[in-house]
């Protein structure tokens, strides 16, 4: 019987193991995590486990029951010290694990700042869950605080904060928010939306010094010179994807692991999946890295499918989804290098879809408050659909008719 060892408890890590009981695998499985807590939900911990709306327990994927009741093995706080190919083991520092295959699930890192001053302690990241707890511990004594990065954790965090009642700053260097993932009209819907409920947004700044010392920043001065006094920081500047272990062993890495459409590395029975990977879509014909949990799950499933000898392969549309104050936002397919967008609905009342285009073809939408006509959309560019975007500006036109016409 095959032994299957998974680096990485995150979403991915996690749902390998479960992806290989449902489809049937009966060898054994080991999960080695860095973290110590069971594999767990991500997405709340910057809406409502941050805003103490839910209790930690309620984070887990699934009870400590569940993994002696499948035969998953999972290995907290254990960090992998080396991986021999030849022997095909790999080693911690009490123990070494054989494998027939082994999965990379290693996700990605914050990124982190490097001035004077970035050790302070009220100076966070956000990926885990010590994160949070850490930042609760200065939560209740805090009236204001500077969120660097106007991405999916700054606006998230800063959604939260001001439902918690701080004052809330958010710098971000590039011209707009959300420029990484969206066009300039969702970035300035966001944008107004959250002026509208009182945080200030710098775009275009560069921070030159973390005021205070190594036990608190007091403040963040920019180039312009303006100080904003603060008692917390929070940088979500984006990150990193964790490739060095991939790397000392030899695997073919570009901006994550390489894999192909089954998720194969450029070694045989070296498998990867989720943050950490680039690996190859059938659907949009390349090759992409993607931060999300749709990924992680979907990469989950296929590398549970090569293991078995099944032929998943990676085909779906990138989606994403994020949740501030009451708006829902979801992305699906890769707006970027569109050449025409059309808003359908209305902006005003935040129940919109952003439609993009491409040669005249529909490639990305984005929806704001609009799920079920987004679900359309989503499955018709799943599908590879070809919905031209003058039929979609025609007044007359129905999402609900996607599906019944003759497309
Ligand atoms: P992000 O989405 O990459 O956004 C980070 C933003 O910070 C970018 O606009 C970036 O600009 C900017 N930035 C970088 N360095 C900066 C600096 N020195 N000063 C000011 N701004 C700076 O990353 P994130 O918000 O940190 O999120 C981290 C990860 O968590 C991502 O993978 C994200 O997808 C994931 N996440 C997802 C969700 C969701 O899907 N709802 C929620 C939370 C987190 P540049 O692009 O120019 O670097």
């Amino acid at each position: 019987m095959s032994n299957v060892v998974i680096i990485g408890g995150g979403h991915a890590g996690a749902n390998i193991a479960f992806a290989l009981r449902k489809d049937g695998f009966k060898g054994s499985i080991d999960i080695i995590s860095n973290e110590s807590f069971l594999p767990y939900h991500r997405p709340p911990l910057s809406k409502d486990f941050l805003k103490r709306n839910i209790e930690i327990e309620k984070l887990a994927f699934k009870s400590e029951d569940f993994y002696v009741d499948q035969d998953i093995s999972v290995h907290l706080s254990t960090q992998v010290d080396s991986i021999n190919k030849t022997s095909m083991k790999v080693k911690t520092k009490d123990s070494s694990f054989a494998f027939d295959y082994l999965v990379f699930a290693t996700g990605a890192s914050p990124r982190l700042f490097s001035m004077p001053n970035a050790d302070a302690k009220n100076l966070f990241y956000l990926r885990q869950i010590n994160d949070v707890l850490d930042i609760h511990k200065k939560l209740d004594s805090a009236k204001e605080i500077v969120l660097i990065g106007g991405g999916y954790i700054g606006l998230e965090v800063a959604s939260a904060m001001i439902e918690l009642g701080l004052k809330v700053t958010i710098l971000e260097s590039e011209d707009r928010i959300l420029k990484r993932v969206t066009s300039p009209e969702l970035s300035s819907f966001y944008d107004n939306f959250h002026q509208d409920k009182g945080v200030k947004i710098l775009c275009n700044v560069e921070i030159t010094q973390f005021i205070g010392d190594s036990s608190a920043i007091t403040g963040v001065e920019l180039e312009s010179g303006e100080r904003i006094s603060t008692d917390i920081v929070l940088a979500g500047i984006g990150v990193v994807p964790n490739t060095d272990l991939a790397e000392t062993m030899g695997l073919e890495c570009d901006n994550g692991i390489k894999t192909d459409q089954f998720c194969r590395t450029s070694f045989p029975n070296i498998l990867a999946a989720g943050d950490c990977t680039s690996s190859f879509n059938v659907l949009l014909n390349k090759s992409l890295r993607l931060e999300s949990v749709p990924n992680a799950l979907g990469q989950a499933k296929v590398v549970s499918s090569s293991i078995v000898g099944n032929d998943l392969f990676n085909s779906e549309i990138p989606w994403f989804w994020s949740d501030q104050y009451d708006l829902k936002l979801q992305m699906a397919g890769l707006s970027m290098g569109h050449d025409d967008s059309y808003i359908l609905g209305d902006i005003e009342s935040a129940e919109f879809l952003a439609c993009y285009g491409k040669d005249g073809y529909l490639i990305a939408v984005d929806s704001v408050n609009q799920a079920k006509q987004f679900m359309l959309f989503k499955r018709a560019l799943n599908n590879g659909y070809k919905l031209e975007m003058e039929q979609i500006k025609d007044k007359n036109f129905q999402p609900q008719s996607i599906f019944s016409s003759s497309n």
